[in-house]
Protein backbone atom coordinates (compact mmCIF):
# COMPACT_ATOMS: atom_id res chain seq x y z
CA UNK A 1 0.00 0.00 0.00
CA UNK A 2 1.33 3.48 -0.86
CA UNK A 3 1.06 5.81 1.21
CA UNK A 4 -0.29 9.15 -0.61
CA UNK A 5 1.70 12.10 1.55
CA UNK A 6 5.39 11.06 3.83
CA UNK A 7 4.58 14.07 6.15
CA UNK A 8 7.37 14.55 9.32
CA UNK A 9 6.46 16.41 12.04
CA UNK A 10 9.95 17.98 13.02
CA UNK A 11 10.12 19.95 15.95
CA UNK A 12 12.87 22.81 16.28
CA UNK A 13 13.57 24.30 19.42
CA UNK A 14 15.14 27.97 20.10
CA UNK A 15 16.42 29.00 23.06
CA UNK A 16 17.37 32.02 22.41
CA UNK A 17 20.35 34.64 23.65
CA UNK A 18 18.26 37.20 24.48
CA UNK A 19 19.78 38.22 27.64
CA UNK A 20 21.45 40.90 29.59
CA UNK A 21 25.12 40.42 30.43
CA UNK A 22 25.31 41.50 34.31
CA UNK A 23 28.40 42.96 34.90
CA UNK A 24 29.03 43.51 38.75
CA UNK A 25 27.87 46.56 39.58
CA UNK A 26 27.96 46.08 43.18
CA UNK A 27 28.30 47.80 46.54
CA UNK A 28 32.16 49.07 46.20
CA UNK A 29 34.43 48.57 48.79
CA UNK A 30 34.73 51.09 51.86
CA UNK A 31 37.99 51.13 53.52
CA UNK A 32 39.55 51.91 56.80
CA UNK A 33 42.10 54.19 57.66
CA UNK A 34 45.51 51.95 59.28
CA UNK A 35 47.87 53.86 62.70
CA UNK A 36 50.34 56.05 61.23
CA UNK A 37 52.51 58.46 63.54
CA UNK A 38 53.91 59.21 60.44
CA UNK A 39 54.25 62.89 59.38
CA UNK A 40 52.43 63.61 55.73
CA UNK A 41 52.95 65.11 52.90
CA UNK A 42 51.68 66.76 49.67
CA UNK A 43 54.45 64.40 47.68
CA UNK A 44 53.20 60.99 46.63
CA UNK A 45 56.60 60.05 45.75
CA UNK A 46 57.94 60.99 49.40
CA UNK A 47 55.23 59.06 51.51
CA UNK A 48 55.10 56.31 53.28
CA UNK A 49 53.50 52.83 52.23
CA UNK A 50 51.27 53.52 55.14
CA UNK A 51 50.51 57.14 54.12
CA UNK A 52 49.57 56.29 50.70
CA UNK A 53 47.50 53.94 51.61
CA UNK A 54 46.01 55.88 53.81
CA UNK A 55 45.50 58.08 51.33
CA UNK A 56 44.18 55.76 49.15
CA UNK A 57 41.40 55.18 51.45
CA UNK A 58 40.31 58.62 51.76
CA UNK A 59 39.75 58.53 48.59
CA UNK A 60 38.17 55.41 47.61
CA UNK A 61 35.69 56.37 49.96
CA UNK A 62 34.71 59.78 48.84
CA UNK A 63 34.25 58.21 45.61
CA UNK A 64 31.81 55.67 46.53
CA UNK A 65 29.82 58.77 48.20
CA UNK A 66 30.05 60.57 44.88
CA UNK A 67 29.48 57.24 43.31
CA UNK A 68 26.16 56.49 45.00
CA UNK A 69 25.16 60.10 44.66
CA UNK A 70 25.07 59.64 40.90
CA UNK A 71 28.31 61.64 40.40
CA UNK A 72 30.15 59.14 38.66
CA UNK A 73 32.67 61.32 36.92
CA UNK A 74 33.89 62.60 40.26
CA UNK A 75 34.12 59.56 41.75
CA UNK A 76 36.64 57.97 38.75
CA UNK A 77 38.72 61.15 39.37
CA UNK A 78 39.17 60.58 42.81
CA UNK A 79 39.85 57.21 42.15
CA UNK A 80 42.30 57.99 39.50
CA UNK A 81 44.28 60.57 42.04
CA UNK A 82 43.81 57.54 44.12
CA UNK A 83 45.72 55.32 41.52
CA UNK A 84 48.53 57.33 41.45
CA UNK A 85 49.66 56.24 45.20
CA UNK A 86 50.18 52.18 43.80
CA UNK A 87 51.54 50.58 45.20
CA UNK A 88 49.81 50.37 49.15
CA UNK A 89 47.50 48.07 51.05
CA UNK A 90 44.35 49.31 48.98
CA UNK A 91 45.34 49.32 45.45
CA UNK A 92 43.72 46.26 44.68
CA UNK A 93 40.17 47.63 46.05
CA UNK A 94 41.08 51.20 44.45
CA UNK A 95 41.27 49.76 41.59
CA UNK A 96 38.23 47.38 41.48
CA UNK A 97 36.05 50.41 42.62
CA UNK A 98 37.48 52.07 39.82
CA UNK A 99 36.42 49.11 37.38
CA UNK A 100 32.80 49.53 38.97
CA UNK A 101 32.66 53.20 38.23
CA UNK A 102 34.15 52.82 34.60
CA UNK A 103 31.13 50.37 33.92
CA UNK A 104 28.96 52.33 35.30
CA UNK A 105 30.32 55.17 32.99
CA UNK A 106 30.08 52.51 29.93
CA UNK A 107 33.53 52.30 29.45
CA UNK A 108 33.93 48.41 29.37
CA UNK A 109 37.51 48.41 28.04
CA UNK A 110 39.16 50.70 30.71
CA UNK A 111 36.85 49.25 33.46
CA UNK A 112 38.59 45.48 32.74
CA UNK A 113 41.95 46.75 32.32
CA UNK A 114 41.44 48.39 35.93
CA UNK A 115 40.12 44.79 37.16
CA UNK A 116 43.36 43.53 35.30
CA UNK A 117 45.43 46.10 37.80
CA UNK A 118 43.20 44.81 41.14
CA UNK A 119 44.03 41.45 40.23
CA UNK A 120 47.53 42.06 39.26
CA UNK A 121 47.75 43.29 43.46
CA UNK A 122 45.78 40.58 44.87
CA UNK A 123 44.93 37.69 42.92
CA UNK A 124 42.14 36.68 45.04
CA UNK A 125 39.20 38.68 44.33
CA UNK A 126 36.67 36.74 42.95
CA UNK A 127 34.41 39.66 41.67
CA UNK A 128 37.12 41.23 39.92
CA UNK A 129 37.28 37.93 37.62
CA UNK A 130 33.81 37.89 37.34
CA UNK A 131 33.43 41.29 35.91
CA UNK A 132 36.29 40.25 33.58
CA UNK A 133 34.31 37.49 32.21
CA UNK A 134 31.00 38.99 32.07
CA UNK A 135 32.82 42.33 30.34
CA UNK A 136 33.65 39.87 27.66
CA UNK A 137 29.49 38.68 27.85
CA UNK A 138 28.75 42.07 27.59
CA UNK A 139 30.95 43.11 24.42
CA UNK A 140 29.57 39.43 22.84
CA UNK A 141 33.43 38.35 22.35
CA UNK A 142 32.49 34.66 22.79
CA UNK A 143 35.80 33.18 23.26
CA UNK A 144 37.54 35.43 25.86
CA UNK A 145 33.71 35.30 28.20
CA UNK A 146 34.00 31.40 27.86
CA UNK A 147 37.79 31.72 28.97
CA UNK A 148 37.44 33.62 32.22
CA UNK A 149 33.57 32.31 33.09
CA UNK A 150 35.59 29.04 33.54
CA UNK A 151 38.18 30.41 35.53
CA UNK A 152 35.96 32.15 37.85
CA UNK A 153 34.20 28.69 38.14
CA UNK A 154 36.85 26.42 38.54
CA UNK A 155 38.53 28.75 40.91
CA UNK A 156 34.73 30.39 42.70
CA UNK A 157 32.00 27.22 42.29
CA UNK A 158 30.15 28.77 45.68
CA UNK A 159 30.64 32.26 45.05
CA UNK A 160 27.69 34.41 45.05
CA UNK A 161 27.42 34.97 41.17
CA UNK A 162 28.77 31.69 40.48
CA UNK A 163 25.44 30.40 39.15
CA UNK A 164 25.06 33.78 36.98
CA UNK A 165 28.70 32.59 35.78
CA UNK A 166 27.36 28.99 34.90
CA UNK A 167 24.32 30.14 33.20
CA UNK A 168 26.56 32.13 30.51
CA UNK A 169 29.07 29.76 30.69
CA UNK A 170 26.39 27.33 29.52
CA UNK A 171 24.65 29.71 26.76
CA UNK A 172 28.02 30.30 25.48
CA UNK A 173 28.81 26.54 24.77
CA UNK A 174 25.25 25.83 23.23
CA UNK A 175 26.13 28.54 20.46
CA UNK A 176 25.98 27.06 17.07
CA UNK A 177 28.95 28.53 14.78
CA UNK A 178 27.83 31.43 13.24
CA UNK A 179 29.10 31.30 9.56
CA UNK A 180 26.87 34.17 7.56
CA UNK A 181 28.99 37.36 7.08
CA UNK A 182 27.82 39.63 8.94
CA UNK A 183 28.25 42.47 6.26
CA UNK A 184 26.36 41.15 3.61
CA UNK A 185 22.33 42.43 2.87
CA UNK A 186 20.67 39.66 4.64
CA UNK A 187 21.08 36.58 6.80
CA UNK A 188 18.99 34.47 4.97
CA UNK A 189 21.34 31.18 4.68
CA UNK A 190 21.50 31.12 8.59
CA UNK A 191 18.03 31.63 8.88
CA UNK A 192 16.87 28.53 6.47
CA UNK A 193 19.62 26.83 8.14
CA UNK A 194 19.18 23.68 5.52
CA UNK A 195 15.80 23.95 4.62
CA UNK A 196 13.28 26.49 4.46
CA UNK A 197 10.52 26.67 7.30
CA UNK A 198 7.57 29.02 6.88
CA UNK A 199 4.10 29.79 7.73
CA UNK A 200 2.12 28.47 4.25
CA UNK A 201 0.54 31.44 2.42
CA UNK A 202 -2.99 29.96 2.90
CA UNK A 203 -2.47 30.60 6.62
CA UNK A 204 -3.43 33.92 7.30
CA UNK A 205 -3.82 35.89 9.30
CA UNK A 206 -1.71 34.19 12.13
CA UNK A 207 -3.73 34.12 15.25
CA UNK A 208 -1.95 35.08 18.31
CA UNK A 209 -3.49 34.28 21.61
CA UNK A 210 -1.16 35.97 24.41
CA UNK A 211 -1.70 34.04 27.83
CA UNK A 212 -2.33 36.57 30.25
CA UNK A 213 0.56 37.90 32.78
CA UNK A 214 -1.89 39.05 35.45
CA UNK A 215 -0.28 36.60 38.07
CA UNK A 216 3.22 36.18 36.46
CA UNK A 217 5.81 37.99 38.93
CA UNK A 218 7.41 41.04 37.52
CA UNK A 219 4.51 41.10 34.40
CA UNK A 220 3.80 44.81 33.60
CA UNK A 221 0.24 45.20 31.29
CA UNK A 222 2.52 47.40 29.25
CA UNK A 223 4.17 43.85 27.84
CA UNK A 224 1.33 42.89 26.19
CA UNK A 225 1.94 46.55 23.72
CA UNK A 226 5.44 45.88 23.77
CA UNK A 227 4.35 42.41 22.53
CA UNK A 228 1.65 43.64 19.86
CA UNK A 229 3.84 45.87 18.31
CA UNK A 230 6.21 43.67 17.63
CA UNK A 231 4.19 41.53 15.74
CA UNK A 232 3.49 44.72 13.84
CA UNK A 233 6.68 45.41 13.15
CA UNK A 234 7.46 41.94 11.10
CA UNK A 235 4.42 42.09 9.66
CA UNK A 236 5.53 45.70 8.12
CA UNK A 237 9.17 44.15 7.28
CA UNK A 238 7.28 41.12 5.01
CA UNK A 239 5.23 43.61 2.86
CA UNK A 240 2.45 42.45 5.04
CA UNK A 241 3.23 38.93 3.02
CA UNK A 242 2.26 37.99 6.90
CA UNK A 243 -0.86 38.82 8.93
CA UNK A 244 -1.75 38.54 12.13
CA UNK A 245 -4.83 38.92 14.65
CA UNK A 246 -5.58 38.28 18.58
CA UNK A 247 -7.75 35.18 19.16
CA UNK A 248 -8.77 34.15 22.82
CA UNK A 249 -8.91 30.45 21.56
CA UNK A 250 -5.50 29.22 23.28
CA UNK A 251 -6.28 25.71 21.34
CA UNK A 252 -6.69 27.27 17.81
CA UNK A 253 -4.24 29.77 18.11
CA UNK A 254 -1.29 29.41 15.88
CA UNK A 255 1.12 31.31 18.15
CA UNK A 256 0.56 30.43 21.71
CA UNK A 257 2.44 33.35 23.80
CA UNK A 258 3.35 32.98 27.49
CA UNK A 259 4.76 34.84 30.50
CA UNK A 260 6.97 33.35 32.73
CA UNK A 261 8.91 35.12 35.67
CA UNK A 262 11.60 32.07 35.66
CA UNK A 263 12.75 29.79 33.41
CA UNK A 264 11.44 26.25 34.95
CA UNK A 265 9.06 25.58 31.78
CA UNK A 266 12.38 25.94 29.54
CA UNK A 267 13.80 22.88 27.74
CA UNK A 268 17.24 23.82 29.34
CA UNK A 269 16.71 25.86 32.22
CA UNK A 270 20.35 26.43 32.98
CA UNK A 271 21.00 28.55 30.24
CA UNK A 272 21.36 32.72 30.30
CA UNK A 273 18.24 32.72 28.04
CA UNK A 274 15.37 34.91 28.75
CA UNK A 275 13.02 33.79 25.85
CA UNK A 276 12.01 30.14 24.16
CA UNK A 277 10.22 29.53 21.14
CA UNK A 278 8.83 25.64 19.84
CA UNK A 279 8.17 26.12 16.48
CA UNK A 280 6.43 22.66 14.88
CA UNK A 281 5.91 22.13 11.22
CA UNK A 282 5.64 19.54 8.98
CA UNK A 283 7.36 18.78 5.79
CA UNK A 284 5.24 18.83 2.06
CA UNK A 285 7.07 17.35 -0.35
CA UNK A 286 4.35 18.31 -2.98
CA UNK A 287 5.59 21.78 -2.28
CA UNK A 288 9.08 21.72 -2.36
CA UNK A 289 10.60 19.91 0.61
CA UNK A 290 9.20 23.23 2.56
CA UNK A 291 8.70 22.84 6.18
CA UNK A 292 5.14 24.52 7.08
CA UNK A 293 4.98 25.68 10.29
CA UNK A 294 1.89 24.24 12.50
CA UNK A 295 1.88 25.95 15.74
CA UNK A 296 4.11 27.57 17.67
CA UNK A 297 4.97 28.14 21.53
CA UNK A 298 6.80 31.28 22.99
CA UNK A 299 7.96 31.76 26.25
CA UNK A 300 8.73 35.54 27.43
CA UNK A 301 10.46 35.82 30.71
CA UNK A 302 9.62 39.27 32.70
CA UNK A 303 12.55 39.40 34.49
CA UNK A 304 16.13 39.63 34.22
CA UNK A 305 18.53 36.53 35.06
CA UNK A 306 19.15 37.51 38.24
CA UNK A 307 15.12 36.86 38.84
CA UNK A 308 14.91 39.94 40.55
CA UNK A 309 15.26 42.49 38.25
CA UNK A 310 12.17 43.38 36.28
CA UNK A 311 12.65 43.85 32.55
CA UNK A 312 11.84 47.17 30.89
CA UNK A 313 9.74 47.99 27.79
CA UNK A 314 12.80 48.09 25.65
CA UNK A 315 14.02 45.10 26.93
CA UNK A 316 10.95 43.26 26.37
CA UNK A 317 9.78 44.77 22.93
CA UNK A 318 13.75 43.54 21.70
CA UNK A 319 13.19 40.07 23.66
CA UNK A 320 9.67 39.89 21.81
CA UNK A 321 10.83 41.02 18.36
CA UNK A 322 13.40 38.21 18.87
CA UNK A 323 11.38 35.73 19.40
CA UNK A 324 8.59 36.42 17.12
CA UNK A 325 11.50 36.30 14.22
CA UNK A 326 12.05 32.28 15.74
CA UNK A 327 8.51 32.41 14.89
CA UNK A 328 7.79 33.01 11.86
CA UNK A 329 10.49 31.01 10.52
CA UNK A 330 13.95 32.33 11.12
CA UNK A 331 16.00 29.24 12.68
CA UNK A 332 19.23 30.28 13.50
CA UNK A 333 21.26 33.26 14.57
CA UNK A 334 22.52 36.65 12.72
CA UNK A 335 26.49 37.05 13.57
CA UNK A 336 25.96 41.04 13.13
CA UNK A 337 25.11 42.57 16.55
CA UNK A 338 22.74 45.01 14.75
CA UNK A 339 20.20 42.92 14.15
CA UNK A 340 17.56 41.61 15.77
CA UNK A 341 18.19 37.90 15.56
CA UNK A 342 21.79 38.22 16.87
CA UNK A 343 21.76 35.93 19.55
CA UNK A 344 22.49 38.55 22.14
CA UNK A 345 20.65 41.04 23.74
CA UNK A 346 21.89 44.50 22.53
CA UNK A 347 23.01 47.24 25.31
CA UNK A 348 21.98 49.69 25.38
CA UNK A 349 18.77 48.11 23.65
CA UNK A 350 17.13 49.24 20.71
CA UNK A 351 14.29 47.39 19.78
CA UNK A 352 14.06 48.18 16.32
CA UNK A 353 14.34 45.15 12.97
CA UNK A 354 17.73 46.15 11.42
CA UNK A 355 17.73 46.15 7.77
CA UNK A 356 19.32 42.87 7.23
CA UNK A 357 16.31 41.35 9.59
CA UNK A 358 14.10 43.47 7.59
CA UNK A 359 15.62 41.34 3.67
CA UNK A 360 16.02 37.96 5.71
CA UNK A 361 12.11 38.23 6.69
CA UNK A 362 11.12 39.70 2.81
CA UNK A 363 13.53 36.97 1.50
CA UNK A 364 11.68 34.34 3.34
CA UNK A 365 8.32 34.91 2.45
CA UNK A 366 8.99 35.91 -1.15
CA UNK A 367 7.40 32.10 -1.68
ZN1 LIG B 1 17.10 33.27 19.30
Amino acid sequence: MQSLCKATFTTLFCLCFCLQAKCQTGQANSLSLIPDSTQSSQDNTSLTYNQRTNQAAILSNDSNALRAAGNLQEARAKLEQASLLDPNQNSAIVHSNLGLTLLQIGQIDLARTEFFKALSFNSDMPAALYSIASSYFQQRNVEQAKYYLQDFLNKYPNAETSDAARRMLVSLQNVTRLNDDPNASDYYASAVTNRITIWPPEKQPLTVFIESGKHVDGYQPSFKDDLMTAFDKWMDACNHQLSWQLTSKKKKADIVCHWASDKHNFQEPDGAELGQTLVRSLSDPKRGNRYFIKKVDMILCTKNLDGITVLNDEQVDYLCLHEIGHALGIKSHSSNSNDVMFFMMKNPVSANLSDRDKATILRLYSY
